[in-house]
């Protein structure tokens, strides 16, 4: 009996593997074209950091013609929720990250390298292990959990490493004989990589973002296929990798440490390694120190948690190009109206360590991203967002032609108003516009500078009787305002009252900033000729006539 023999037993009905390799035909790409992947566990979560690989390894697929799959890695079945494919495949769709092939939902994919989804490839790994068994480089090991125990327990009181190796690879050199006789006899069994390699001598790898590492060879004797028949992440990296042809394994790099292991894999499968590309995590400061951002303490670490608070999914991505690679904001700078597809990301250009994540910065990128949207737009992405988050707001923007003036205001001109980062700001950014909102709250009043009641007054009473008139230009109504600054004694002209501010009690802008609070109850607001004109006569002079009650008081 040989090891031919013993795969024969194992793996009685496989496939040469001659098969798959045949069925697999080479991609015809473009020299340099670079295929990858994203491969989740269907766990139904996406982390910002599983978003941030998609976004680079995608971006790098796309600008060299390339292509980018996505491969459901199922095998821990432990780890499976219901649904879970799903759920990533619809976040990659929300961001517009659908990929080239792979699985498109729970049971259909596209694409001529599947399946895609791990758990029915079980035939193609068993095709591999039995290839590495004929040869003697896999074999089946018959440890049972209470040997293993024991073989931990010995390893930690002796002090030296843990794991199936050397001496401690107990089944490794059974005979072909008596491996054969018990299995034949029923006793369970796991197949194991019979490894060559020794632990005193050096790998040297080059990592696309890491650069050069050295590792000791792997020496485990890992397991390729569990006891359930299914394989472990390793062997089935190996074999889909290079069935599917990956160029570019583009992953965290929690898994750096298994480059040696990966890499002896693919050499002893005869298979040509793919290049690594490791990306450092995203960090998030905590008491002083750094951590990576965590699902379990962080909301911001769920792709979800955007959507739900409404940041546009454009300025996620473009703050994860930012943090990508460093050069994206001069580029940015440069071409501010420039699609994101024409920048060139650089993998080697990624940062070695984890970048700090940070929400000011992807909600001031927010800002200017929505700031370039027009006022139609705005409405559409905001009724989108309110009609899953917020009832309210959704019956507030009833009246599209309305809706659509108030966010109008300082829009599509060279400096558009830079005040909403996120849906849910929408609200509270335009209830002023509507009298139900406006009047439903204990209104208050700061005036700022001016606190004589009596000028108040006198300023808005002017205003109505005097000075205000729907039909007014801007140029027009600006005078008036003017004319009412001089007529209460302020200087008319800001610059003026600056040369000598001992010769006025204030300037124009004070004045303005009285008729802004008593409008809109706020000293800071957008553009307040457009306010005007959208609230028109009847409403402007309800609201100061309110304003000059509230006075009375
Ligand atoms: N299934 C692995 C994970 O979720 C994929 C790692 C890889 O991209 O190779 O971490």
């Amino acid at each position: 009996m040989d090891y031919k023999d013993l795969a024969n037993l194992i793996f009685p009905n496989s496939k040469d593997i001659s098969y798959y390799e045949e069925k697999y035909k080479n991609r015809n790409l473009d020299e340099g074209a670079i295929v990858t992947r994203f491969a989740p566990s269907p766990t139904g979560f996406v982390h910002l950091g599983s978003l941030y690989q998609v976004v680079v390894a995608r971006k790098v697929a796309k600008q060299t013609n390339g292509v980018f799959f996505l491969r459901v890695e199922d095998t821990d079945q432990k780890r499976e929720i219901e649904n879970g494919v799903t759920g990533i495949i619809e976040s990659l769709k929300d961001f517009g990250l659908t990929p080239d092939e792979g699985m498109k939902d729970e049971i259909n994919e596209i694409g001529n390298y599947g399946p895609y989804k791990q758990s029915l490839r079980k035939e193609i790994y068993e095709s591999y292990a039995k290839y590495l068994l004929e040869q003697g480089k896999a074999y089946p090991c018959f440890a049972t959990p209470e040997e293993l125990e024991e073989m931990r327990q010995k390893q930690e009181a002796a002090k030296i490493r843990p794991g199936y190796y050397g001496v401690w690879a107990k089944y490794r050199n059974l005979s072909v004989e008596e491996a054969a006789e018990k299995i034949k006899n029923g006793d369970s069994y796991i197949i194991r990589l019979r490894s060559e390699g020794k632990e005193d001598r050096k790998i040297k790898h080059h990592d696309v973002i890491k650069g050069n590492v050295d590792f000791p060879e792997n020496d485990q004797d890992i397991v390729i296929i569990k006891a359930d028949g299914l394989p472990t992440y390793h062997f089935a990296h190996a074999i889909d990798d290079h069935l599917m042809q990956t160029t570019h394994v583009i992953r965290g790099d929690e898994w750096l440490s298994s480059v040696p292991l990966h890499l002896q894999l693919f050499q002893m499968l005869g298979f040509k390694a793919p290049k690594y590309a490791h990306i450092a995590p995203i960090m998030k400061e905590d008491e002083g120190g750094k951590r990576k951002l965590s699902k379990r303490k962080d909301p911001e670490a769920a792709v979800s948690y955007y959507t739900e608070i409404g940041v546009p999914k454009e300025a996620v991505i473009e703050y994860l190009l930012n943090i990508a690679n460093s050069s994206f904001e001069l580029w940015r700078k440069q071409n501010p109206n420039t699609s994101i597809n024409e920048f060139e990301l650089q993998l080697n250009k990624m940062s070695v360590s984890g970048a700090l994540f940070d929400i000011v910065k992807i909600l001031d990128i927010a800002k200017t991203v929505i700031s370039k949207y027009s006022a139609e737009k705005i409405y559409e992405e905001t009724i989108n967002w309110a009609e899953n988050y917020d009832k309210e707001l959704l019956e507030l923007l009833e009246n599209k032609e309305y809706a659509l003036k108030v966010f109008g205001i300082e829009r599509g001109n060279a400096k558009p108003r830079k005040d909403i980062a996120k849906w849910s700001d929408v609200k509270e950014n335009i209830e002023y516009m509507y009298d139900n909102k406006f009047y439903e709250k204990e209104l208050e009043y700061d005036y700022q500078k001016i606190i004589d009641k009596d000028l108040i007054k006198k300023i808005l009473k002017l205003y109505i009787e005097k000075y205000y008139n729907e039909n007014d230009d801007k140029q027009m109504w600006f005078d008036k305002i003017k004319d009412l600054a001089e007529e209460v004694g302020f200087a008319r002209e800001v610059k003026e009252w600056k040369q000598e501010p001992e010769k006025w009690p204030g300037h124009v802008g004070d004045i303005s900033t009285v008729l802004r609070v008593a409008l809109t109850s706020k000293s800071n607001t957008p553009d307040m000729y457009e306010i005007m004109q959208i609230l028109g006569k009847e409403k402007v002079f309800k609201r100061l006539e309110k304003a000059m009650e509230v006075l009375n008081k």
